[in-house]
């Protein structure tokens, strides 16, 4: 029998946590499993590391900086392997080099093309405990790469599809996956069990408690998830296939700040033109979120989309440069803005869905900014500095229970 159990930053912040950490594992170990374990950065190393990458170098070279940050991960998997040690436990750190955890080139945010098993199998074998680090790759270049902010989860599934391992945990600082971020809504409650599809989507609209990618791969290579917190034994959330006799109308509620919006003022009012606008942003690499066009006034309209905040800076520089061809009179755009949805797939059959989420938030008269819909959610944005109690109005608005 194989698990695989991965860690977050804040599960391996200090010794103690490192040492707590290392016994769990080593219960498994003792029981007579083969751990294969995935860390994280200790606590706020990733974000210490960029903010000092920012006080030399502004504009530092993606390569540069995945050649930085990956030494977060590096710190913790040896000290983790020097903790189990000096349990009298055999175990061993690896690198996504020494695995040999074969990425795409693009730095920053590169995706896993292959993942090799046999130094793994071969440490496993003499019944070491085997340290993986999160969130990195090794493109062919023979650089390092990352997975993208919070992409440990994905290193995580990526190892336990490979190794066909029993089972895939996540051990994270909360007891699973809520109806809402438990830190930011009083009344969110835990989730036993959620499909791929449901923490699909929460998690690619801003519910950060798994990489959208690590649960895109475990649907994918169908690698059953369990969600729980490395500081307790409380059972956690599995995601999973699940057959529900209906679906659920709504699953959640998520929040994510890390959003802008652009507006281009006075483009003209023919065909072709927003193509044009999305088309030179796209080849940029710049994804586009909500998009609302107004109505045409004397052969002119605006167009507002949203884009990553990572991103407003270079998606304003790519739009002024173009500012001609794309017959644009202006570029405005608004940082603080937040994006809040609702997902369920219930939604689908049910059409009193966004009526109560924009009479929630009119309840706590929170503006509404821009809509966006499919047939299992609904967007808002909302301003940045109300999200917390936008999130705490429309959750409580569905009364999610059991
Ligand atoms: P780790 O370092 O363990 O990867 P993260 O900080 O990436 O942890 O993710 C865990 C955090 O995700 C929690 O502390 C919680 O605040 C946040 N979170 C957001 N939405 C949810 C949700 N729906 N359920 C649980 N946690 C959530
Ligand atoms: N340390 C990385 C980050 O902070 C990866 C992770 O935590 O999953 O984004
Ligand atoms: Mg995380």
């Amino acid at each position: 029998m194989l698990v695989v159990k991965k860690f977050g930053g804040s599960s391996v912040a200090n010794k103690e946590r490192i040492f707590n950490v290392a016994r769990r594992c080593i219960e498994d170990y003792r029981a007579g499993y083969d751990v294969v374990v995935v860390l994280s950065a200790m606590g706020d190393a990733t974000d210490e590391l960029l903010a000092l990458a920012g006080t030399i170098n502004p504009k530092a070279k993606k390569r540069e900086l995945d050649m930085l940050l990956t030494t977060g991960e590096q710190v913790s998997v040896s000290l983790m392997a020097m903790a189990m040690q000096s349990l009298d436990v055999p175990a061993v750190s690896l690198n996504a080099f020494q695995v040999r955890m074969h990425s795409t080139s693009r730095y920053g945010n590169a995706r896993f093309k292959r993942v090799e098993t046999e130094r793994i199998l071969h440490e496993l074998d003499s019944r070491k405990i085997v340290i993986v680090t999160g969130f990195q790759g090794v493109n062919k270049y023979d650089d390092v790469t990352t997975l993208g902010r919070g992409g440990s989860d994905t290193t995580a599934v990526a190892l336990a599809a490979a190794l066909h391992a029993d089972r895939c945990e996540i051990y994270t600082d909360v007891d699973g996956v809520y109806t809402a971020d438990p830190r930011v809504v009083r009344n969110a409650r835990k989730i036993d069990t959620i499909t791929y599809d449901e923490m699909l989507e929460l998690a690619s609209l801003g519910a950060k408690v798994l990489h959208n990618r690590s649960v895109e791969m475990a649907k994918k290579y169908n690698v059953e998830l369990v969600v729980r917190s490395s500081l307790n034994r409380s059972e956690g959330t599995v995601v999973k296939e699940a057959k529900r006799m209906e679906k659920l109308l709504v699953t959640g509620v998520a929040a994510d700040k890390n959003t802008a919006r652009i507006s281009v003022i006075g483009v003209v009012d023919k065909p072709g033109i927003a193509f044009r606008i999305f088309d030179t942003l796209a080849k940029n690499n710049i994804n586009v979120d909500i998009i609302l066009q107004s109505v045409g006034r004397e052969g002119t309209k605006d167009i507002s989309f949203t884009v990553a905040s990572d991103d407003l800076g270079e998606a304003i520089r790519i739009l002024e440069e173009n500012k001609e061809r794309l017959t644009i009179q202006e570029v405005t755009w608004n940082e603080d803005v937040a994006k809040l949805s609702v997902v369920g797939a219930g939604m689908m059959s049910n059409p009193g869905v966004a009526a109560k989420m924009f009479e929630s938030l009119y309840n706590s008269r929170i503006n509404i900014n821009m809509i966006s819909t499919s047939e299992i959610r609904i967007t808002v944005l909302v301003p940045k500095n109300e999200i917390d109690k936008a999130m705490n109005a429309v959750h409580d608005g569905f009364a999610m229970s059991d």
